[in-house]
């Protein structure tokens, strides 16, 4: 597979303001507003036929059925399934042609029923720190157009974070996110979820060189991308079974192989889909919790007129699989003078005793037209000093990428320029 992309080397100035590292327990770091910095940008990729069903994203058991739709006789199916797994999620072909042990004749037959195709690379940024943000163009789906999304990849020292998108746009309006300004689009397919990894991978050099001999033995250990959270657009529990799917794939031990402990779903809250979320899909959860009372949390997320702290709160402590090995996170905004007085910090602290959990401070990362600031600096250390005297550890999450506008709530496509009869043909 491709290495590392030639980067083309053109320097762009943009002024941007704070970012975010989606990491649980990063380590605290002084925000300082950015203003001109460096951008690398890169050539766009092909664009792929739209048309023909996507093998990437399917179960192994619709891929059996998509062989046998081409011909493959039934004796075989087992056998070509895991060929194909292989060559999809361990190599990271994009090409049928380069399946060397599947025979031309089944290439052909494959190539023209069905595409193995990456999703079409519109930009790449590449922050000084390293944080890197795609933003994706998916095809039509039915009467709607094409969709824009965005996917933001942060390096830390030992690991690789993969923040990844759910839907374009979301149908949930919190007040302080900017994707909650653009109306739901659609949701995104198996494929397109998984394509966001794929193509990651791509990027990053993380499959193997083309030459690699088959049979040759690679290393599982060590890849760039080695965690996935869903943290970018859209709200993953109202997307549930595509994510589900998706996810299953992801976490594959013979694929991509990601292990579930490094995935983490995060939500604002759909209490019906929490316990099913640990039942069939098994990864981390995280919440988005951002204030402690039922009057302000209404205002911040409003979902929580649907479903308020206390049934949040009962779904998280009986999240299947929770334990102190493996804690639920909750996800706090800081906004100046909105939510983040000592007080707060103290009925925080009480309010999730009890439940096995790890806090992250994310400091507010303003886009354009956003009526909250962030807090101060000082303001979040003493905040975090409460939550660390109560034993939650390094909370504050340390801001990352913040020269290419990458995020926590900054992430908003193109696609929210779509007119809303084009909208409401995407089924939105
Ligand atoms: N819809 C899901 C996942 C995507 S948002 C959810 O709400 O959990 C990922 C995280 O970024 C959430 O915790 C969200 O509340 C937070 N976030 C949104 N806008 C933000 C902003 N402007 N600054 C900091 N964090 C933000
Ligand atoms: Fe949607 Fe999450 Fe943004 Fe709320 S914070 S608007 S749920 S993406």
């Amino acid at each position: 597979m491709a290495a590392r992309t030639a980067l083309e080397g053109s320097l762009m100035a943009v002024s941007i303001d704070f970012a975010h590292a989606h990491d649980a327990g990063a380590a605290r770091e002084p925000l300082v507003p950015v203003a001109i910095v460096p951008m690398t940008m890169v050539r766009p990729q092909v664009v792929t036929e739209p048309e023909r069903p996507h093998l990437v994203g399917m179960s192994r058991e619709d891929l059996g059925a998509a062989l046998v739709a081409v011909g493959v006789p039934a004796k075989q199916v087992r056998m070509r399934v895991a060929q194909l797994w292989h060559w999809l999620y361990v190599r990271g072909v994009s090409d049928f042609g380069q399946m060397a042990n599947v025979s031309r004749d089944l290439r052909t037959k494959l190539s023209d029923a069905y595409t193995i195709a990456r999703p079409e690379v519109v930009d790449e940024q590449i922050s000084v720190d390293g944080t890197r943000k795609w933003l994706f163009r998916f095809p039509a789906r039915g009467a709607g157009r094409p969709v824009e999304i965005e996917t933001v990849y942060i390096p830390e020292e030992g690991r690789g974070t993969l923040c990844v998108s759910s839907q374009v746009g979301c149908t949930l309006t919190c007040t302080f996110c900017h994707t909650g300004t653009q109306r739901l689009v659609r949701n995104l397919t198996p494929d397109e979820i998984v394509g966001q990894v794929m193509i990651a991978r791509d990027r990053l050099g993380d499959f193997p060189d083309a030459d690699t001999p088959e049979g040759g033995i690679l290393p599982s250990e060590g890849r760039l991308v080695s965690n996935v959270v869903m943290m970018g657009m859209g709200e993953p529990l109202y997307n549930f079974d595509h994510v589900k799917q998706a996810l299953a794939v992801v976490s594959d031990g013979e694929g991509l192989a990601l292990s579930k402990r490094r995935i983490t779903l995060s939500t604002s809250g759909v209490v019906p889909m929490i316990a099913r979320t640990g039942e069939e899909m098994g990864v981390g959860l995280a919440i988005s919790l951002h204030a402690v009372t039922d009057d302000l949390r209404d205002v911040l997320v409003p979902i929580n007129r649907k479903y308020p702290l206390a049934q949040l709160l009962d779904a998280c402590r009986t999240y299947p699989g929770v334990s102190n090995a493996r804690r639920i996170t909750f996800e706090y905004v800081m906004l100046k003078g909105v939510n983040d007085s000592l007080g707060e910090a103290k009925d925080l602290v009480r309010l999730l005793r009890g439940i096995p959990a790890k806090i992250n401070l994310i400091p507010f990362n303003p886009w354009p037209g956003s009526a909250y600031e962030c807090s101060d600096w000082d303001q979040i250390e003493r905040f975090a000093d409460v939550v660390n005297q109560a034993g939650y550890a390094s909370p504050i999450r340390t801001p990352r990428g913040r020269d290419i506008f990458a995020a926590c709530g900054q992430l908003k496509s193109e696609s929210e320029r779509m007119k809303k009869t084009d909208r409401m043909a995407a089924g939105a």
